[in-house]
């Protein structure tokens, strides 16, 4: 595939529109950012905590992976998917320790920003937060958090109403339709 992504799906919502870059094809998982230019068009799609950088290179793409494939791995824990590993958390927070952020007065009373400490690379400081944004769900959102088990989808969301078990409309109706043809998970 040449193409480049629409990024239709991505929720606005950083911690998720950063693990939502692997989807299925049918059953099939497809990875999305393999290149620098799949990169770019992530970064001007979805919901980014940090600035994104003007430009990015290969070795970006490998450090982002790393990142997102612990961060995915360790979601998929939260919600009964795979085993919880320590190597994944230890991926994070070495994420999170490469940009250390103070939390400093801001311009008005009552506001707070977060600071870097130093002058950490764009890339890197932007992959900071986005660690820090999957720590968060995992520390608070859970209860939210679900995975829609529909072939050509596979992605996280947050559920807007309890036992929501598909992304929408459309993946519930493609789910039902693939159980109906012999294949599917005990999802309803
Ligand atoms: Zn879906």
């Amino acid at each position: 595939m040449d193409d480049v992504p629409s990024w239709s799906w991505l929720e606005g919502r950083p911690a998720l529109d950063f693990v939502n870059t692997v989807i299925r094809r049918g059953w099939t998982e497809i990875e999305l950012i393999r290149s620098p230019a799949d990169l770019d068009s992530w970064l001007d799609a979805a919901a980014l905590p940090a600035p994104r950088p003007a430009k990015v290179t290969a070795r970006d793409v490998a450090d982002f992976l790393a990142v997102r494939d612990a961060a995915l791995r360790l979601l998929r824990a939260a919600v009964g998917q795979g085993a919880w590993d320590a190597g994944d958390t230890e991926v994070l927070n070495e994420a999170l320790a490469a940009a250390p952020e103070v939390l400093a007065l801001g311009d008005e009373p009552g506001v707070v920003e977060a600071r870097p400490v130093g002058s950490p690379r764009p890339f890197t400081l932007l992959l900071a937060r986005l660690a820090g944004e999957v720590r968060d769900v995992l520390v608070a959102g859970p209860a939210e958090l679900a995975l829609c088990d529909a072939p050509g989808c596979g992605q996280f969301f947050f559920r807007r109403r309890p036992n929501q078990a598909w992304c929408g409309t459309p993946c519930g109706n493609r789910a039902r339709v693939a159980r109906h043809h012999g294949r599917g998970s005990a999802a309803t």
